[in-house]
């Protein structure tokens, strides 16, 4: 099979859009995967989970997703993810609302596994910022790759077959042999990297060869969009940055 692999897309529906073009302009890919965080800071999470449900045969739990339907307190946000948090859980329809309920937090299709956070306890919402906690991680998945998001910093985390743990400079990665891979596939509606465009990745599970891409997209029509319902100008402005 080959997967499409998107994350993060945080109710940014024109950035949604341009990867799912860049994704159909691939007729080798299956299927595409979602890794959660649909919603939260961006003006179209109806349209984005929508959008979702119709192309995603799996789609999994963001700490975002659980925010807006009560399943995760925002305490633990900052100020302008709380005030995207409390629009987004207005605006959203029922029916939209029950999807996200339905959304579990781990899937694991061999030789992949799926997780918005990590693979240890993904409902605490850990982050993977080093290598000590990628090395951690790779004792809570047993299939060659695993799959993540979260940070929207996409990386490649390589386990050799002498137990190092290093991060793959390059936006491809062949899996040979014993070795695993922690791939964060970054974010689609919210960057990063510095770097604006949307992030994904496409992973061929018969050959094992990972690739990332990235999109442009029409960030301008996105911010008029934050600004026209008052979101935060730090949330519009950090789009162009991709910070
Ligand atoms: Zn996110």
């Amino acid at each position: 099979m080959k997967y499409a692999i998107i994350s993060d897309i945080h109710a940014n529906l024109e950035a949604l859009e341009a990867v799912f073009e860049d994704i159909d302009k691939n007729e080798t890919i299956d299927d595409v995967l979602c890794l959660g965080d649909i919603v939260g800071y961006g003006a179209n999470p109806n349209e984005c989970i929508e959008l979702i449900k119709q192309r995603c045969p799996v789609s999994i739990l963001g700490n975002h997703d659980a925010a807006a339907v009560d399943l995760l307190s925002t305490q633990h946000f900052n100020i302008h993810a709380k005030i995207a948090i409390e629009w987004t859980t207005k605006e959203l329809k029922p029916k939209n609302k029950e999807y996200l309920t339905t959304l579990p937090s781990k899937k694991i299709l061999d030789p992949i596994t799926l997780v918005h956070s990590t693979p240890y306890e993904p409902n605490m919402w850990y982050y993977i910022t080093s290598l000590e906690e990628a090395a951690f991680n790779y004792q809570y998945f047993d299939t060659s790759a695993c799959f993540i998001g979260h940070t929207h910093i996409p990386v490649i985390i390589v386990l050799n077959k002498d137990d190092e743990v290093y991060v793959h400079q390059g936006s491809n990665y062949q899996v040979s042999g014993a070795e695993r891979v922690l791939i964060n596939v970054g974010s689609v509606g919210q960057p990063r990297d510095r770097n604006p465009n949307s992030s994904y990745g496409i992973f061929d599970t018969d050959t094992m060869e990972f690739s990332f891409r990235r999109v442009t997209y029409d960030i301008e029509k996105t911010q008029a969009k934050m600004r026209k319902i008052k979101m935060p100008e730090f949330l519009a402005n950090r789009l162009v940055e991709g910070r």
